[in-house]
């Protein structure tokens, strides 16, 4: 079969192959640690189950409109507009299948041949691989380490050309943990609401901050919901609920009007009863989310001053989301090299920084969505390994 020329320029996720290859070990009797997989250990609040199951029995079986039953539409724009500090049109929520779709129809709608798209690298890969797929060119913007995994504002404002379609900026951050500051939303603001370039704000980890409160660029002058901010948001991760897909968009109604057409195309709607969960999560008790933020806080103190104590290992403190990015440079491998022989030699399942980016060398990706009992093994394991060297 001979494919198109587009499928050679689409990338893929690292934590699924290394996810395979731990499974191969477990099959041969050896005992992994899976620090890989971006997703939380809990699991979705029983309100959100019985929603769902009450959605069923009363016949939620059906198609639905393309962008998302009207109840959670408005339920979705009552929720994010008061935290965002503006009215939030229900017509300007798209509801899909997982967050991932409001990235692919994002591109699109918005990039093409001869047009530029600025990303964070090290960064969630599907973004780089999504602006080649679209044919656009992919413009990294580098995250630094001693800045907390933020970037320099002068180098974003060296990378806006007359040709970018879109700026893509992810906080809190996907491998980093890092979380952008108001400072540098405002620089960015300043940059697209002059030169009028819309943003894709990731914004799925909002509610999984420990040290600041969370900080939109929607919130900035000029780069409301209403103007350019494409916000991309959902429940896999806030409501510990992957494997349900459920995410949204919240965007200028015009840009709504063509995932409309995008989400027709492709998937016609998002499923019924999924949907119902997802009023439910909105409304019913938060305390699950509260209690899953603190034992994650606590999670990544015990993880943070163990890689820390590692030789060759230094950790900075991540802000959010519930991932560590340590430098492992000083051990003398590459990121590759380190996430295949910590799951040879010590049976820790961890993602490589290279596979975020080029600017993710150096690094390894370990979440920290796992029991305190399970990161406290990996650590000793990791210790050990490194001592055998
Ligand atoms: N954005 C980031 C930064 C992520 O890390 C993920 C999932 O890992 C997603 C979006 C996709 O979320 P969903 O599983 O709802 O499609």
């Amino acid at each position: 079969m001979r494919l198109a020329e587009r499928m050679g320029r689409l990338g893929s996720e690292s934590a699924f192959e290394v996810l395979r290859k731990a499974r191969a070990l477990e099959a041969r009797g050896r005992e992994i640690v899976h620090l890989e997989i971006g997703e939380p250990d809990f699991d979705t609040a029983p309100h959100v189950v019985e929603a769902a199951c009450r959605a069923l029995h009363s016949g939620a079986t059906h198609y639905v409109s393309p962008v998302g039953l009207p109840e959670l539409r408005e339920a979705i724009a009552a929720d994010l507009g008061p935290r965002r500090g503006q009215e939030i049109d229900p017509a300007q929520v798209v509801v899909t299948p997982g967050a991932k779709p409001i990235m692919f129809f994002t591109l699109l709608a918005l990039a093409e041949t001869g047009s530029e798209v600025i990303y964070p690298d090290p960064g969630f890969p599907i973004y780089e691989s999504m602006i080649r797929f679209c044919g656009a060119r992919p413009v990294p913007l580098p995250l630094i380490e001693a800045k907390g995994f933020r970037f320099d504002v002068d180098q974003f404002r060296d990378l806006v050309s007359e040709k970018t379609a879109l700026v893509i900026i992810n906080s809190p951050q996907n491998p980093t943990g890092g979380v952008l500051q108001r400072e540098d939303l405002a620089a960015i603001a300043a940059v697209c609401a002059e030169r009028d370039i819309p943003v894709l704000s990731d914004e799925i980890y909002e509610q999984i901050v420990y040290d600041a409160p969370f900080s939109s660029i929607a919130e900035m002058e000029g780069m409301s919901t209403r103007e350019r901010t494409i916000i991309l948001h959902g429940f896999s991760k806030a409501y510990a609920m992957t494997g349900w897909r459920l995410g949204f968009g919240v965007m200028p109604t015009a840009l709504a009007e063509q995932m409309n057409l995008l989400m027709v195309n492709s998937n016609s709607c998002t499923a019924a009863a999924t949907q119902w969960a997802g009023i439910a999560a909105l409304q019913g008790p938060q305390d699950g989310v509260e209690r899953m933020v603190a034992a994650f806080r606590e999670r990544r103190d015990l993880m943070v001053a163990g890689l820390n104590a590692l030789p060759g290992v230094s950790c900075v403190s991540p802000g959010g989301a519930f991932y560590t990015f340590p430098n492992i440079s000083e051990t003398g491998m590459d990121s590759a090299t380190f996430s295949d022989w910590a799951l040879q030699e010590a049976g820790v399942a961890c993602l490589s920084g290279a596979s975020f980016g080029d600017y993710g060398e150096d690094y390894v990706r370990l979440s920290y969505a796992n029991s305190l009992e399970n990161i406290q093994l990996a650590l000793d394991r990791l210790g050990e390994a490194l001592a055998r060297r």
